[in-house]
């Protein structure tokens, strides 16, 4: 990948009032090293991230993110990000991206092992080519998470509705649905409730009702299904957070992986069970998720 750009940012505390925060960023060269090897980040996981869409110079829905990070942060006990910090950051970053698609991201981690402070940095760089997958949509198998839809309030310490650096399981499981002869995953509870993908949320469409499972804290709240979801709204279409029943996926009248850079992909098939496409309403749905979106 190209990197573009990227900054270290010297984290300020929640409630410092500058209202310029420049002085405490430093614009790295991305392709050069720029991490101690004491980095619990690398070491062990232990942060928060964001992945920001970008579409011709435009961050979409910063407000969305900004508050997603600000939950991770509190769920991992890492210091309150302040806010403005990381959106001057995020502006800083968002200059650099020029025309067509592009990723922001955005990293805090617990920091350098026995170091005084977290470590923070952005980034930003082009987009992989998402046009086809929009269209042709992913095939998906379901996994078992292996753990029940309890588990986030009986475990806290699962972080499971926050963005942490620890994907290796997310990532394992991507590959778990390729070996299968799938393109993607979507994780259910051991008791049989739909989760969400490993790296999108899930909305199915049922008869005229679009539901997606509620974010109770065993999942990410998504940035882009509350986008799809307020867009639903204004077409006149009901949407709905509700507990949803894996039996519900291969049964849906149609369902979309929705994530902030891949935005919509139409699920079109369920274990090897084609399910309808709606090409349409997936279309409208990537024009608007492709607009400037605050
Ligand atoms: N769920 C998980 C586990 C994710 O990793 C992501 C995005 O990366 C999402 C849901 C979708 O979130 P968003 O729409 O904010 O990108």
């Amino acid at each position: 990948m190209a990197w573009h750009f990227a900054v270290m940012l010297d984290p300020a505390a929640s409630d410092d009032p500058r209202t310029s925060f420049a002085d405490t960023f430093t614009e790295v060269d991305p392709a050069a090293p720029a991490l101690s090897v004491g980095e619990l980040s690398t070491q062990r996981g232990d942060g928060i991230f964001e992945s920001i869409g970008v579409v011709d110079g435009h961050a979409q829905e910063v407000e969305p993110h900004l508050e997603r990070l600000a939950h991770s942060a509190a769920i991992c006990d890492l210091p309150v990000p302040h806010l403005a910090q990381w959106r001057e950051a995020i502006a800083l970053a968002a200059d650099r991206c020029g025309a067509g698609e592009a990723v922001i991201k955005l990293i805090l981690s617990r920091g350098v092992e026995h170091g005084p402070a977290p470590t923070a940095w952005v980034t930003a760089a082009p987009a992989a080519d998402n046009s086809r997958v929009r269209v042709d949509g992913v095939r998906v198998v379901t996994l078992d998470r292996g753990i029940d839809s309890a588990a986030a309030a009986r475990a806290p310490w699962l972080l499971l509705g926050a963005k942490t650096l620890s994907y290796a399981v997310n990532m394992a499981a991507i590959r778990e649905a390729k070996r299968r002869g799938a393109d993607d995953a979507v994780f259910v509870s051991s008791d049989g409730m739909l989760f969400e993908a490993p790296t999108a949320s899930v909305i199915l469409r049922i008869g005229d009702l679009f539901v997606t499972p509620a974010p109770t804290g065993s999942i990410l709240r998504g940035t882009t299904q509350m986008s799809a979801f307020a867009w639903l709204d204004a077409q006149g279409l009901v949407t709905e957070y509700r507990d949803v029943p894996a039996s519900a996926l291969p049964r849906a009248d149609a369902a979309w992986l929705v994530s902030s850079v891949r935005l919509a992909a139409p699920v079109v098939s369920v274990d090897g069970a084609a399910i309808p496409v709606d090409a349409d309403l997936t279309r409208r749905m990537n024009e608007y998720l492709l607009g400037p979106r605050d």
